[in-house]
């Protein structure tokens, strides 16, 4: 089933929503860290299945502590690794908070920017972003020629707000 994955095909649209897209999106990580060649080690295994299947965003003391349950003999210093390739291949990004950007999400495929809940850590991926007008006021300001752009929105989420906290 691996075997006729590829980036191209596989168009990943939002972050896993039910079994059989998280069980793609798996598939596809474990293809391609192994084309990298990194050896599927149960502790990557471990970081990735945690990654996979959260809502929030994670540090990777969070990753450590949720992956320990399993693997008693999993370190921190090879979860720390683990993100770092992730991030290398593309399927981690850093988020930004207040007190530094230690967490990390699993991206979602095509143009999307995330937004995260300040009080839950709860993170969602939105599409949309309306940035040329601005980034062509700003390359006539500056003179400057606008390649990127980062975008992440952060505030409360509905469940967050219900609760009243
Ligand atoms: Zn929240
Ligand atoms: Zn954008």
């Amino acid at each position: 089933m691996v075997a006729f994955l590829t980036k191209k095909r596989y168009n990943i649209r939002m972050l896993p929503s039910d079994h059989s897209e998280r069980a793609m999106r798996r598939a596809y990580w474990h293809l391609l860290l192994r084309e990298q060649g990194h050896r599927l080690t149960s502790g990557r295994l471990a970081v990735v299945d945690c990654l996979l299947s959260s809502e929030r965003v994670l540090t990777a003391q969070d990753i450590f502590e949720q992956a320990r349950h399993d693997h008693s003999d999993l370190g921190l210093v090879s979860v720390y690794r683990t993100l770092e390739t992730l991030e290398e291949l593309g399927l981690v990004e850093r988020v930004h908070q207040a007190q530094g950007c230690h967490a990390y999400i699993a991206v979602a495929g095509g143009h999307r920017h995330l937004l995260l809940c300040e009080q839950c850590g709860r993170a969602t991926h939105f599409a949309g972003d309306e940035l040329e007008a601005l980034m062509r006021l700003v390359e006539n300001q500056t003179q400057y020629r606008i390649h990127q752009h980062w975008l992440q929105l952060s505030g409360v989420c509905p469940q967050c707000q219900r609760s009243g906290t």
